[in-house]
């Protein structure tokens, strides 16, 4: 048995969105994509129930559904989708260099091109009556799932720019939003926390938490309680949103790649360009502010063509020097 390491033209870590558009797209220019699909293969969008607002899908998708079907796109052209988990990585800072990168902490590839699609990961309360709701009514993206809880009344927890926008976009469409931050003051952006005060249908409770979200099968109710005076209050909603945060999938780059201080990606202008020559990063791990599924597919696209202009250009230059070395020699 040959101890090779495999050589990989362009590695795709993560498979949502953001993965499944930059390997339709490098597929196709023949950078002969390898996906390595994560802990959960399609994302945060497999733990969706419909997707409305994914243009192409005029009466809807399920978001498992829409992730077998941008798969099974991505293999029609050639990708190869394998399960597993990048662990480690050793990146080149050299243009040309080659990168390494360690699957299930076992097998190590080589690859010539990385596009980083690892997404991030919404943060959830953790209370047990949340988790079990989760999908049942307790949701963490409100312009995904708002329009199911039209003219109802619902419930926002934070006090972040997230929670301040989420709210006023549900109270554009429910008839009552009730928002609950924890501390006696919010931490959005003076302008959002203005918004929110001027929107009529927003209730805003400081110093509250959520006691406990009411309901068998579905969110019937909300008790929350107030931190400073222990008082608890019970009201009817129907949808409960998380707003309190995301952590992005970067542990593995933290060192390696250039990253904000809660460890979004930074990419070049307007690229999809990291600090290390041949690894571009696209979808949720570099987007904090719009995270939607349509614009994680966007930066996908944007990724693979950085990647096909990257190795088309270190191709060309190893051309030019593989010619002047043979001038050198005749
Ligand atoms: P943030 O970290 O900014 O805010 C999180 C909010 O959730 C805070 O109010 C925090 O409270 C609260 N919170 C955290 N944990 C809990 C908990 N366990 N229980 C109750 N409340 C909790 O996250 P965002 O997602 O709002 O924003 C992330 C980044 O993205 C920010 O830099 C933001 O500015 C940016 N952003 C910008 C937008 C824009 O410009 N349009 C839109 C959306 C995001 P506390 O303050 O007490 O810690």
């Amino acid at each position: 048995m040959s101890d090779k390491i495999e050589r990989i033209k362009t590695l795709i870590i993560g498979s949502g969105p953001a993965g499944y558009t930059a390997a339709i797209y490098a597929a196709r220019a023949d950078l002969k994509p390898i996906m390595y699909t994560g802990m959960e293969p399609g994302g945060q969008l497999t733990t969706t129930t419909e997707v409305d607002n994914f243009p192409g899908y005029a009466d809807g998708v399920d978001g498992p559904k829409m992730m077998m079907d941008l798969q099974k796109q991505a293999e029609r052209f050639g990708t190869e989708v394998r399960m597993g988990m990048v662990t480690e990585v050793e990146l080149s800072d050299k243009p040309g260099g080659i990168h390494k990168a360690c699957v299930d902490n076992a097998t190590w590839v080589e690859a010539e091109s990385i596009i980083i699609s690892t997404g991030a990961t919404a943060k959830y309360l953790g209370l047990p009556s949340e988790q079990r709701l989760r999908g049942g009514g307790v949701s963490a993206c409100a312009v995904c799932d708002g329009f199911f809880y039209k003219g109802q009344d619902v419930a926002i927890v934070g006090g972040g720019d997230t929670a301040a926008e989420e709210a006023t976009y549900l109270a554009n469409i429910c008839s009552k939003v009730t928002m609950l931050v924890r501390g006696d003051q919010m931490r959005a952006s003076k302008a959002m926390q203005h918004r929110v005060n001027s929107t009529k249908n927003i209730d805003v409770r400081f110093n509250t938490e959520v006691d406990e979200v009411i309901g068998e099968q579905v969110v019937e109710g909300l008790r929350m309680i107030n931190n400073e005076t222990g008082e608890k209050e019970q009201i009817e909603i129907t949808g409960l949103f998380i707003a309190i945060g995301h952590k992005p999938n970067t542990d593995i780059f933290k060192g390696k790649l250039t990253m904000d201080d809660t460890g979004y990606l930074i990419t070049e202008g307007k690229s999809t360009k990291t600090n290390i020559p041949g690894v571009f990063a696209s979808g949720d791990v570099q987007d904090k502010i719009y995270r939607q599924a349509v614009t994680a597919a966007g930066t996908g696209c944007m990724a693979a063509l950085d990647a096909e202009r990257y190795l088309a250009e270190i191709e060309s230059e190893e051309g030019e020097e593989v010619k002047t070395t043979k001038k050198v020699e005749a």
